[in-house]
């Protein structure tokens, strides 16, 4: 039996009719661009957040550099954030012209380390990015007091963890902003692209809702150069069918965790860090091994597929070759990032296939 990364057919198919109806009535509507399905979502996200306003868009990296723009980042600022973490979260900070500052993760956690967040603090620093990185919260408290001695807003990447909870409290109501990715393979994806920033801040949720729509409040009349983020009507109709079985998803995606932790316990493998005063969404299950690359090979042969979040640390990328860093900068981020191997997950799985590839990888390390 093939056990795919991630199989989005198969929950297609549990919401098919709903889904297939939505997206007609949509059509029907010609609501295409914002409108009234993505103002519904945006009410619902926000409930989700408990945060008082949500401004969808287009994409995860638009909701970040749409936070950072309303934000003021501005050319010679310095925004910090962690290597161990998809690019698009520093890709908005070169968009404003502004330096990303770059520090290491914990060991235990994969997520960047209170630690060096404070050491990397300039009077150059304007901002702090902390990256809810597979689906678990970064250790927030430490995080927040460190900025707010420090008198710098925090923005949380909260493009992997709808709906992960932090001693009690929502993935995105941490920070001034939080910014979310809908793209297909999160954990709430769309039919598309797309994104939100969600806030209590009055003042930037309004001046997000402008910048969005080419700096206007009003049709035609512009107060500001503006972008187009907006998100499409049929992704707005697709995620409020969606958010209403995220919960039950998520929940289907712990248990897998639990059952991979359960049979994988006994093997030399590092598990992922267990829930705690963080209760993850588990977008993925990432497992640190020796000879990673052989492991990932033996596993596709069987026909396991697996990935790898990420192979090249932000640090090495050739796009930020100019920043200066050099291998050995971040020594915890590079060492995991020849270790990692994200298992299949996804809230479809199946007990046979959590056993399929927890027994090739018990093959594999016996032999
Ligand atoms: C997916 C992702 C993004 C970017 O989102 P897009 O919707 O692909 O633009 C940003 N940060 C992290 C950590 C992500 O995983």
């Amino acid at each position: 039996m093939s056990v795919p990364f991630l199989d989005l057919r198969a929950q297609y198919q549990t919401i098919k009719q709903e889904m297939d109806r939505t997206v007609q009535a949509v059509i029907n509507d010609c609501a295409f661009a914002l409108g009234k399905y993505v103002v519904e979502f945006e009410k619902n996200f926000a409930a989700l957040c408990t945060t008082k306003h949500c401004v969808a868009v287009n994409s995860g990296t638009s909701a970040l550099h749409l936070a950072m723009l309303a934000l003021e980042i501005k050319p010679g600022d310095e925004v910090i954030t962690v290597a161990n973490t998809f690019i698009a979260t520093c890709e908005p900070i070169s968009y404003q012209g502004a330096k990303p500052v770059l520090v290491d993760i914990n060991e235990q956690t994969y997520t960047m380390d209170p630690a060096k967040l404070k050491k990397a603090i300039s009077n150059k620093t304007k901002l702090i990015v902390p990256v809810h990185l597979y689906g678990r919260t970064a250790e927030m408290d430490d995080i927040l007091k460190i900025a707010g001695d420090a008198g710098i807003p925090v923005l949380e990447d909260a493009a992997q963890a709808h709906g992960s909870v932090y001693r009690g409290r929502k993935a995105g109501s941490l920070g001034v902003a939080g910014c979310f990715s809908f793209y297909p393979g999160k954990n709430l994806g769309a039919y598309g692209e797309g994104g939100a920033v969600v806030t209590d801040s009055d003042a930037l949720a309004a001046r997000m809702r402008r910048l969005r729509d080419h700096g206007s409040d009003k049709k035609y009349y512009h107060d500001e150069v503006g972008y187009n983020y907006r998100l499409e009507g049929i992704q707005g109709a697709v995620l409020n069918v969606k958010l209403r079985y995220l919960g039950e998803w998520n929940t289907a995606r712990r248990a897998h965790a639990a059952r991979y932790r359960e049979l994988l316990k006994d093997l030399p493998v590092k598990l992922p860090p267990a829930d705690d005063h963080c209760r993850s969404i588990w977008h993925l299950f990432v497992l640190g091994v020796e000879k990673r690359d052989e492991l990932l090979a033996y596993l596709k042969e069987r026909d396991i597929h697996c990935g790898i979040h990420y192979p090249v640390p932000v640090h090495l990328q050739k796009a930020y070759a100019h920043l200066g860093y050099t291998r050995g900068d971040f020594p915890l981020t590079e060492k995991w990032a020849e270790r990692i191997i994200s298992l299949p997950m996804f809230a479809e799985l199946t007990g046979d296939q959590i056993e399929q590839v927890t027994a090739a990888i018990g093959e594999f390390v016996g032999s």
